[in-house]
């Protein structure tokens, strides 16, 4: 952060980002109020708040957050206006050094942060400081009118953080808050993040058996899944084999390492080294001649280059492509220790992963399919709400951020945007965030609740497959090198889990639950004709298991409803007589007696449409 943001990016800042931003200055114009020492050094508007770094003696924890609310109370009360002040830059370094810039009054001490910040301004650029009250700071705005204007706002968290995020700097105190409108729209934050909370996914995770994180045996950000996670995986790969299939995909199985020479024809060496583990060294006898260096091998980092080197594996010819490689490949990349959270960014990742080799021609139509299959996924899982981020490539990147095909990029970008404008697909174009060898598209949804998660990368790809020397010999005789789609609509086992975990807060639907039906005889006598029952499900593939014990029908029926059992199949005495079952629906209640084939066809039917 500490970026200056541009004249433009400043124009641009909406409404929601203004009054975040404005709440920032009412935050320091508190902390003054009750530590006139403190020096501030930056407070930007991030996402749903804002923070404000300061140096100060006092560490400050949440039990100061009465108090520092009470006096932000106090001045969005006052309603005071934000005036804009422009003033020399004489006069700025001159009130710095007078302690008087982020402060109430002067001050014995100058106002260090401000004064580098000032020296930082480029030459020519208007400085302007921003005046509430008291309250002086060096800011280029933009702001709400009045500090009244500030309708709702609420202090959320204090941690520490290096000045300009450099660990050579000092470290600060930065207090976060969140800032809104008005109270009901606090409100509907509050709920929302203690809804988060009672569907985190790792608390969920443990409660269901999901998964396990064992960073003392297996190593931090390797998840374990243990056999109820198993199954929703299971559940996920079926899903895209079946759809990949009926796409005309074909499956390949790749090793998860490969040689050093492998990752430097991709260009992951050198550039990609530190996000990979480290190198195994190998020096077989009789293989490499005793003074010859050690074999390296790499966990791989991407499936691409396996499937590449699958693609050249036999000759190919035009009448091959388009080829679709699919494979759910298993990817290791070295992730930051401090950087892990949960399923969220990990180690090892599962990916739903897909290369398509095409001609030119054949682009749009891949392009637009895989398209299709993302809206299809989100149908199932009822996702909403989506977006694709369309980055694309600048002009003044080429040849450094950027592979130097300067036609290339303007013609495959054009093909993509056009696919995406036609298919009516709800996209944003972000200029100057491509992959190095392509322009690639991020999708981003959100859960029921309303919290956003980036599932997938999508790209194209026209650089690479040249590097592997992919060819097919086209009608023509000739060679061509063949585009590349890399594309993952499930994303990884890891991410796309920790989503639904929250998206349903563990209410999976019957074809994804881990435990989709449990029996429950009400009586011994019941046991052989609900072992009958279970056999016929198991018969069919579904998760089904009895339990009998003798606590009261009650007591089990409750534990069934914690382990979030899907469906509840209850046979007692009559139920028995009538060849029925008594169905109870995790989160619906009881749906009373029915015919035992009626139900089993109906659960059956449920699990192969994958009904939400
Ligand atoms: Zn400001
Ligand atoms: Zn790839």
């Amino acid at each position: 952060m500490a970026e200056r943001k541009t004249l433009d990016e400043r124009q641009q800042m909406s409404e929601a980002e203004r009054l975040r931003h404005s709440c920032a200055h009412v935050l320091a114009t508190a902390i003054l109020k009750l530590w006139p020492e403190a020096q501030l050094a930056y407070g930007p508007a991030v996402e749903d708040g804002y923070y404000y770094d300061l140096d100060l003696k006092h560490r400050i924890t949440p039990d100061d957050f009465p108090a520092i609310e009470a006096e932000m109370k106090k001045i969005t009360k006052e309603n005071l206006v934000f005036e804009k002040v422009t003033v020399t830059r004489e006069q700025a370094l001159s009130d710095a050094k007078t302690g008087r810039l982020g402060a109430l009054t002067e001050r014995p001490e100058p106002s260090r942060f401000k004064l580098e910040n000032i020296q930082s301004i480029p030459e020519g650029e208007a400085i302007t400081y921003y005046k509430s009250g008291d309250f002086l700071d060096l800011c280029a705005g933009p702001h709400v009118m009045r500090t009244g204007n500030i309708g709702a706002f609420k202090l959320t968290s204090v941690a520490s953080a290096y000045y300009k995020g450099d660990e050579k700097n000092p470290q600060l105190q930065r207090i976060y808050g969140v800032a809104f409108k008005n109270r009901t729209q606090l409100d509907e934050w509050l709920k929302m993040q203690e809804e988060a909370k009672r569907r985190d996914h790792r608390k969920l995770g443990a409660e269901m058996g999901l998964f396990a994180l064992d960073a003392e045996y297996v190593g931090p950000g390797l998840a374990l899944w243990l056999p109820n996670g198993t199954a929703i995986i299971e559940e996920l790969e079926t899903l895209a084999k079946q759809t990949e299939f009926q796409a005309g995909y074909v499956r390949v199985k790749t090793p998860h390492i490969a040689r050093e020479k492998m990752y430097v024809t991709s260009g992951h060496l050198p550039y990609y080294a530190e996000s990979m583990f480290p190198p195994m060294e190998l020096k077989e006898p009789g293989v490499n001649a005793p003074e010859a260096p050690a074999d390296r091998y790499y966990l791989k980092a991407m499936n691409c280059p396996h499937h590449h080197r699958i693609f050249s594996a036999q000759p190919r010819s035009y009448r091959d492509m388009p080829l679709r490689l699919a494979e759910y490949g298993c990817c290791y990349r070295y992730e930051q220790s401090g950087e892990l959270f949960g399923l969220m960014r990990v180690r090892s990742l599962n990916m739903n992963d897909s290369h398509i080799y095409c001609s030119p021609e054949q682009f749009a139509q891949e392009f637009n399919a895989v398209n299709e299959m993302y809206l299809k996924y989100f149908k199932i899982f009822g996702i909403e709400k989506y977006v694709m981020r369309f980055s694309t490539h600048s002009k003044e990147g080429l040849g450094k951020k950027y592979v130097d095909h300067a036609d290339l990029w303007l013609k495959t970008e054009e093909m993509v945007r056009r696919v995406l404008k036609e298919s009516g697909i709800n996209y944003v174009e972000v200029p100057n965030e491509a992959a190095f060898y392509g322009p690639k598209i991020d999708v981003q949804v959100w859960s029921v609740i309303g919290r956003e998660f980036t599932l997938a990368t999508n790209q194209v790809d026209f650089a690479v497959p040249s590097r592997f020397g992919l060819v097919y010999r086209d009608k023509d005789n000739s060679d061509k090198t063949p585009l590349c789609i890399h594309r993952a609509p499930l994303g990884t086992h890891e991410r796309f889990v920790g989503f639904l975990i929250e998206h349903y807060a563990g209410n999976f639907p019957l074809w994804l639950a881990p435990e989709q039906v449990r029996v429950l005889p009400i009586t011994q006598e019941q046991i052989p004709y609900c072992e009958e029952i279970v056999k016929e499900l198991r018969g069919q593939y579904v998760r089904a298991a009895m339990e009998f014990s003798n606590d009261k029908l009650q007591g089990r029926i409750k534990r069934a409803e914690e382990a979030k059992a899907h469906t509840m199949l209850i046979v007692g005495g009559r139920d028995q007589a009538a060849n029925a079952v008594s169905v109870r629906v995790h989160g619906k209640g009881d749906l009373g007696s029915k015919p035992r084939a009626e139900v089993i066809a109906d659960i059956l039917a449920a699990i192969r449409e994958r009904r939400a």
